[in-house]
């Protein structure tokens, strides 16, 4: 917005933030204080003519692109269309603007073509690429666009929004969205977040004692993919490492003891760290989480039997 006011707008802005943080809103605020009547340098008015057909999803000097579900691409015939779109003359004030939501998912085709516009822009034409990663664009498209990256809220911020939003477990929720908020309140409604709680009871027992790897990888494949669940071992095996530090630090006990335990808390992360990397989707979750689970209490077992000896 300073940008604007200043009239130093760059013609291409590329958002980067995990999915589900809000890169979208960003970018259509952004869009709506541009072609505002009022000023593009503040929030948008919402009282002018301009802002009325923003909010109707009707303005005709927007334009905005995102995949098309079955493919799960944005095609170069999706690209062409946009590009022929920004040749228009804008139909109210200077600017016409384009978001291409998930720009990280455009075919090399498409992304080739969307290059012409961004080395040639029309007057006035801003666009706005949003992606959760960005690595995955050619370098010929993030050169020329100025990078954004929207890191995700602290955590009691994220939380209290949620709380906000009614969403009732969460601390659970923003932990099954990796921190992202909206995606946190979107996953909440259909998920299981009470069934979810009870598995991380579960995990945590079973990193502290002995506790049926089958029956836990079971449990778990009830509401869980394969992904979410590796994912999410992960999450609270580091959690639990810090536990366990912090624990080290207040207590008396034989730093032997918090050697092996350490250990075994590292194989058991690497373990995990691995299987989600060769994830296959054709195996099913619950034959995959009984493998690594098993893997996993053989570990801690021989760790501790090390100790002994
Ligand atoms: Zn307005």
């Amino acid at each position: 917005m300073r940008a604007a006011s200043a009239e130093r707008l760059h013609h291409a802005y590329l958002i980067v933030g995990r999915s589900g943080v809000g890169k979208l809103d960003i970018a259509t605020l952004l869009a709506h204080a541009l072609l505002c009547e009022k000023s593009p340098d503040a929030a948008p008015c919402g009282d002018c003519q301009r802002c009325a057909l923003n909010a109707a999803g009707t303005h005709p000097d927007i334009n905005q692109l995102d995949w098309i579900d079955t493919a799960r691409v944005i095609s170069v015939d999706q690209i062409r269309k946009l590009t022929s779109q920004l040749t228009l003359t804008t139909t109210y004030g200077p600017y016409r603007v384009a978001i291409v939501n998930k720009a990280h998912s455009m075919t090399r085709a498409a992304a080739n073509s969307l290059l012409k516009t961004l080395e040639e822009p029309g007057a006035g034409v801003i666009l706005i690429l949003l992606a959760d990663n960005d690595a995955h664009l050619p370098v010929t498209i993030r050169s020329r666009c100025q990078r954004v990256v929207l890191p995700l809220p602290e955590k009691s911020v994220a939380l209290d929004w949620l709380k906000e939003q009614k969403i009732s477990s969460p601390e659970m929720a923003l932990e099954f969205a990796h921190g992202a908020p909206l995606l946190a309140r979107d996953r909440a409604t259909d998920v299981d977040l009470g069934s979810i709680s009870e598995v991380k009871s579960r995990f945590t027992d079973f990193l502290n004692r002995d506790y049926e790897p089958a029956e836990l990888a079971r449990i778990t494949a009830d509401v869980l993919g394969t992904r979410d669940a590796l994912t999410l071992f992960l999450q609270w095996t580091t959690e639990h490492i810090k536990t366990t530090e912090l624990s080290a630090l207040n207590s008396r006990t034989s730093s032997n003891g918090h050697r092996s335990e350490r250990r075994f808390l590292s194989r058991a992360l690497e373990r995990l760290q691995s299987a989600l990397r060769l994830d296959n989707p054709s195996l099913k979750t619950q034959t995959v989480l009984e493998g690594v689970l098993a893997d996993i209490r053989i570990m801690r077992v021989r760790t501790r039997a090390e100790t002994v000896q």
